[in-house]
């Protein structure tokens, strides 16, 4: 039982397919928890709130970083050491990756949603369907006219000229919020990546059928369970405690001349067996390439540099034919709307 261990993760990890029993209990103060799901958490204070939460990771299955730094976040709400002023959705995106240490079983998880579950009948396909009930019925529950935010937690697989990135999900021309890059950067996240295109990820989802001010967070690099320097995720764990608490974000403190905004500049898919880069396999996130360089080919396809200068994200050679393998990213550019 979840009401006498407090530890989501550990219950999560003994019970990655089913659990034993759904379970709802009342803490001292009167927050009310439920646990309806593997790896889904609900917790709802007594008192009125005005915002609705929904914080998740582990949606690539191996990316514990962010896993621990949010059980944790959740033991200290059911502990009563942090105080909770919010609705709060929790969800462990892929369990039975999780315990076998891998991003994924079968497909990515992070592409399957906004309905792109109803192509396949995976494992990972049932779960996205499933994640996206449980979000659609808290924003519902929470109603119209609350602020609603979606972090959703990762690590990347490979080294990064920056530690830690967001992509900022496409926003159908409605103004890029720079509450929430000052909310990211007051966290750590100093680098933000402005989607131009719809996409089938969690914090897409989030975004354009809910308004939630949702990301995608890339918190530094994958390591297993048990071997992650909480220090490098420390302020981002006390900025998500502060929301949590509705507290005061200090976002007035936010040094901007730190922050690098990017535009995606493309988006290369892979499309043919004979898919491949021009660059080391281990070519780190956020390295440059000049004008004209080729970045990879595809069959009959070549794949070059466009802009003056555009840097890599996330390579990756080999997803499946039809999947995303690479983005292209460039400095903002000067016709962005912010608010
Ligand atoms: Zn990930």
């Amino acid at each position: 039982m979840l009401q006498d261990n407090k530890d989501l993760l550990v219950h999560t990890l003994a019970h990655p397919h089913h659990l034993p029993q759904t379970e709802t209990f009342t803490l001292a103060d009167g927050t009310k928890v439920q646990l309806p799901d593997v790896g889904v958490m609900i917790i709802e204070p007594s008192r009125p709130t005005e915002q609705d939460v929904v914080l998740s990771a582990g949606v690539h299955g191996n990316e514990t970083g962010p896993i621990e730094m949010l059980n944790e976040l959740v033991g200290a709400l059911l502990d009563g050491s942090l105080p909770l002023r919010s609705r709060l959705l929790v969800l462990l995106g892929n369990p039975p990756a999780m315990v076998a240490g891998k991003r994924e079983l079968e497909v990515n998880l992070n592409r399957l949603f906004s309905g792109a579950h109803q192509q396949g009948d995976t494992a990972e396909h049932h779960r996205a369907a499933l994640l996206e009930r449980y979000v659609r019925d808290f924003f519902e529950a929470g109603g119209e006219g609350r602020a609603r935010y979606h972090y959703d937690l990762h690590t990347a697989i490979r080294d990064s000229r920056r530690e830690k990135f967001a992509i900022y999900p496409f926003r159908h021309g409605r103004p890029w919020r720079w509450q929430q890059i000052d909310f990211l950067a007051s966290g750590g996240v100093e680098t933000i990546l402005l989607s131009h295109s719809a996409t089938t990820t969690f914090s897409y989802f989030s975004s354009n059928e809910f308004g939630a001010d949702a990301f995608t967070v890339e918190l530094g690099k994958v390591h297993p369970f048990g071997e992650n320097d909480p220090a490098r995720l420390a302020a981002m764990k006390q900025q998500l405690a502060r929301l949590l608490a509705a507290q005061p974000l200090g976002l007035e403190q936010v040094d901007r001349s730190r922050i690098t905004v990017f535009d995606v500049a493309q988006v290369i898919n892979k499309h043919s067996d004979d898919f491949a880069f021009t660059f080391a396999d281990d070519e780190a996130n956020f390295t440059p390439f000049p004008r004209g360089h080729l970045l990879a080919t595809d069959g009959g396809k070549a794949h070059y540099v466009v802009a003056e200068e555009e840097a890599i994200v996330f390579p990756n050679a080999r997803v499946a034919n039809g999947q995303r393998a690479l983005l292209t990213v460039v400095p903002v550019g000067s016709d962005q709307p912010f608010e």
